[in-house]
């Protein structure tokens, strides 16, 4: 190892919270799917910082489009109007099927939004202070308190408290669980469309179809997670388009800004009429001209190069490739996913596996300690995943 790298690393292991077991890299730069450590060291990304940059890194138009707002603005607060949040604003909404959008800084804010959104929307029906939200066992929302609360990983809300309370569980693709879970207090239900840091655990139609129409019958709210499976990562734009349902609230983040932190929570005119108003919610730096710049590249670009017709055309290769090496392998004991966010499971933790497809120059993350998290760059080709594909292999033998 280079002295430079262990420079960093140390600074970093002295000064940084130790909220995070990092990997011995100290990444410097990027290129279309890969990515280089300061030792100049190629990794092949099918981790996309966290399926994140899905139009792959070093991408000219999006650094233009970022610079020319730098020198611009790059913030005004929610006191004014900007242009590029006006413009990402009617963007969101069309492509998301909803009709109003707050904008925040990541997808945890997200998540808050929108479960103030659902308690107020109740609210304004009928004043009352304890109202339900059902969320999913195995769920990630985030890890602020009110995200926290409706993430069903017990281990990460072990330590703080009881949250924002009055939160039920119920099993994720069970109707009945829900249902068993539903009182007169109940206001919203959560749920990743694709379930992500859980283990990769798509919702199944009927489940998905089943609990659109009870939350209508019920006029509780359907709020769908898509700040990891939206964005076309799972050959749609938004995973729920699969379904052929809407939701009620919508939140999405990470690929949005295409690198740039952001994120929003978005809800049909139907929900906003009797939602949050004036005094209710802000951000000082949502919806700043310089993210709203960057959510406007992405989506352009998502139009201009068909990002999710490529991932649709891909996704069978993926697959292909994926299930081949469950065929070789016996330790593999389930693909499973959606386009281009894939699961393989192993009998066994994944980590070592995981640091020895690092040493050969493919970064990988898990989801859950048995469970491998495919989630490159959504702009890959059939090359690069040949090459994950050996790197594996080669790992696994
Ligand atoms: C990453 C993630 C979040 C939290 O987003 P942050 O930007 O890390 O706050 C919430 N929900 C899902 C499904 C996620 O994958």
């Amino acid at each position: 190892m280079m002295s430079d790298e262990m420079n960093y690393m140390e600074l970093g292991d002295k000064y940084f919270l130790h909220t995070y077991n990092r990997f011995p890299i100290v990444l410097d730069r990027g290129e279309g799917v890969c990515l280089y450590d300061v030792n100049g060291k190629e990794y092949l990304d099918f981790a996309a910082g966290i399926a994140v940059y899905a139009l792959g890194y070093g991408n000219k138009a999006y650094n233009e489009a970022l610079k020319k707002q730098i020198d611009k603005l790059i913030h005004t607060s929610n006191l004014y109007y900007n242009a590029p949040a006006a413009v990402a604003a009617q963007k969101l909404c069309k492509i998301t099927g909803m009709d109003r959008v707050f904008f925040t800084n990541s997808g945890t804010e997200a998540i808050e939004g929108a479960i103030k959104s659902a308690l107020k929307y109740a609210y304004s029906k009928s004043p009352a202070k304890d109202y339900e939200i059902i969320a999913m066992e195995s769920s990630f929302h985030g890890r602020s308190m009110g995200s926290l609360s409706v993430t069903g990983n017990e281990h990460y809300r072990e330590a703080f408290g009881p949250g924002i309370g009055n939160i039920r569980f119920a099993k994720f693709n069970d109707i009945q669980s829900i249902k068993d879970q539903t009182n007169e207090k109940t206001c919203a239900v959560i749920l990743e469309t694709v379930q992500g840091e859980g283990g990769i655990h798509p919702a199944r139609a009927e489940f998905i179809k089943e609990l659109r129409a009870f939350c209508t019958e019920k006029d509780i709210l359907l709020i769908l997670d898509e700040i990891q499976c939206g964005m076309g990562r799972t050959g749609h734009l938004f995973a729920y388009e699969a379904y052929g349902i809407l939701p009620d609230i919508v939140t999405v983040a990470k690929a949005v800004g295409g690198g740039f932190p952001v994120g929003a929570f978005l809800m049909t005119e139907r929900v906003a009429e009797k939602s949050l108003c004036p005094g209710d919610h802000g951000s000082t730096y949502g919806g700043n001209p310089l993210a709203c710049a960057a959510v406007n590249e992405v989506l352009r670009q998502f139009e201009e190069r068909d990002i999710v017709g490529h991932v649709k055309e891909l996704t069978p290769y993926l697959e292909k490739t994926l299930d081949g090496l469950k065929e070789k392998f016996d330790c593999i004991t389930d693909r499973r996913g959606a386009g281009f966010m894939q699961a393989l499971e192993f009998n066994k933790p994944v980590g070592d596996l995981i640091k020895a497809a690092q040493a050969k120059g493919l970064l990988l993350i898990s989801a859950g300690s048995n469970v491998l998290r495919l989630v490159p760059p959504l702009v890959i080709e059939k090359e690069a995943i040949d090459k994950m594909a050996a790197i594996l292999e080669e790992c696994l033998k």
